[in-house]
């Protein structure tokens, strides 16, 4: 196969005009990994875009490869991801049943008319002959290909038997809006099995058929079917049907950018993200801009603008590389959008699941004054339960941790307490315990002890929290409350004799 030209501007905006009508045809043979999770964002947003239709279809015609449960864990990934449908699985439809295997007097109807015409044939070869023509290729170092082997006088058909296409050998060029122009040699077709023996349809054909009855406008799928897309034309003509615009999308590659991302770079389920405390928001732009960008250097999107902006000539036509750090960012972005635009108390409600246990005994209340003063430094929404749990139970007191700073590694623990025990006094003494208030009081307190910031701050910081990181001090206490700040200071003070 080879690619005559690559334009970039090969879809024209008039083209997606016309509403579109789309799909995302999962497996149910496991979960929805990172990897072919944008063959269903894709299809959404140039169906919302051109107020067409997005469909949910299932297709399980491969039964040993069946997992239980995985059609579920499908349709809750896209709820999760805001990837509502049209028509499909659940919310059904003209076009429906939406599952294959229970639309198999569709592909029957199909396959007996080709039959009909000649164009297909009962194929009565045994596993073993087939077997035995493969080795014999292999020996003569020939590709194999079955229509070298077609029986000449194929028996009539009756159930249990597969039913294969008759193809004629030639060659094909066709248009892939994302890879180009193609063009392939007659070398490549093959009389491909349509019905198996089990009367299930292979995939091969069962979605031609479907797209065909279900009216889709563009096949967007990954890039490994570009190879037996041949054979799908071929089908096409045979059946005198409309090829639907052909969209390749090219593969995610691991974090190394050289090879597929799989599962051993722990290409891990999206809705295993959700669990991590990635907000779908992010997980929606994150994904869409992997391999696609608006020609900007706008990266944060939302899913309306993601909808405005998105078209299928600025997909790339390589792999996008994984970049897990990137997806972080991103989310700490959504992060600060969300607080920003939907105010604290909606981020807060997002945020119930990733707290530390230690919270039951609190109130929301102080739960979003802890939130509104660490939400700027999550990456995740799980960073909650590392970096707030001292606002929830007293920390264990590490003496060393503050001895082996190295802002206060210098003074000895005599001075550590004094200058403890100072700050104690000036605290104390506020009456309104507010952030601006303890602030001057701090600023008070540098001059007081001559201690640079780093060195006072921390000493402060760390005996209130012992965590590696906190908020603003003044913010970090004020959420406290004066008793606790107090209580802790003096019970490090103490610790410190
Ligand atoms: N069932 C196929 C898969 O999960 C879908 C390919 C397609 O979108 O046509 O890979």
């Amino acid at each position: 196969m080879s690619t005559k030209s690559n334009p970039l501007n090969n879809t024209s905006k008039n083209s997606l005009i016309t509403p579109a009508i789309t799909r995302f045809a999962p497996s149910p043979t496991g979960y929805i990994h990172i990897g072919n999770v944008r063959s269903a964002i894709y299809p959404y947003l140039i169906a919302k875009q051109t107020n067409g239709r997005f469909i949910l279809r299932i297709e399980d015609t491969d039964q040993a490869r069946f997992v239980d449960g995985a059609t579920d864990l499908i349709i809750s990934t896209l709820k999760w991801l805001g990837l509502d449908w049209d028509e499909g699985v659940e919310v059904g439809g003209n076009f429906g049943p939406y599952i294959q295997s229970e639309r198999k007097e569709h592909y029957l109807r199909w396959a007996k008319k080709l039959l009909d015409e000649g164009k297909a044939y009962a194929d009565p070869t045994t596993s073993d002959q087939i077997n035995t023509y493969r080795e014999e290729a292999v020996k003569n170092k020939v590709p194999y290909l079955y229509r070298n082997y077609r029986p000449e006088n194929p028996p009539e058909w009756h159930e249990g038997m597969p039913i294969r296409f008759k193809t004629t050998p030639k060659s094909y060029s066709w248009h892939d809006e994302v890879m180009g122009d193609m063009h392939t040699g007659p070398e490549v077709l093959d009389d491909i099995i349509l019905i198996k023996a089990d009367g299930l349809p292979t995939y091969n054909f069962a979605h031609i058929i479907d797209d065909m009855e279900m009216n889709i406008t563009h096949v967007i799928r990954g890039v490994e079917y570009l190879t037996s897309t041949p054979n799908y034309l071929a089908l096409y003509e045979a059946l005198n049907i409309p090829v639907p615009k052909l969209v390749s999308l090219p593969h995610i590659l691991g974090p190394t950018g050289g090879k597929k991302l799989s599962k051993r770079d722990g290409a891990k389920s999206v809705i295993d993200y959700k669990n991590d405390g990635i907000l779908p928001e992010a997980m929606l732009n994150y994904l869409a801009c992997l391999g696609w960008n608006d020609g900007t250097e706008q990266e944060i999107f939302s899913k309306s603008e993601l909808i405005e902006k998105f078209s299928i000539d600025r997909i790339q036509n390589s792999g996008a590389r994984f970049d897990e750090t990137k997806l972080l960012w991103q989310n700490g972005q959504w992060i600060r959008k969300i607080a920003a635009e939907e105010g604290i108390e909606n981020l807060y409600r997002r945020t119930l699941d990733f707290w530390p246990e230690t919270t039951a005994n609190s109130t929301d209340n102080y739960q979003i004054q802890v939130l509104s003063i660490i939400y700027d430094r999550l990456k995740t929404l799980s960073d909650l339960r590392t970096m707030t749990a001292y606002f929830f139970s007293e920390p264990t007191i590490d003496i060393s941790q503050i001895t082996s700073s190295k802002f206060l590694k210098k003074f000895t623990t005599k001075q550590l307490q004094d200058f403890l025990n100072t700050t104690i006094t000036s605290l104390e003494k506020i009456t309104d315990w507010s952030a601006d208030n303890i602030q001057n009081s701090l600023n008070a307190l540098l001059a007081e002890t001559e201690l640079k910031p780093a060195e006072l701050f921390t000493l402060i910081r760390i005996s209130v929290s012992f965590a590696s990181f906190s908020p603003a001090l003044h913010l970090t206490l004020e959420v406290l409350g004066k008793d606790t700040s107090i209580n802790r200071l003096k019970r490090v003070s103490e610790q410190l004799s």
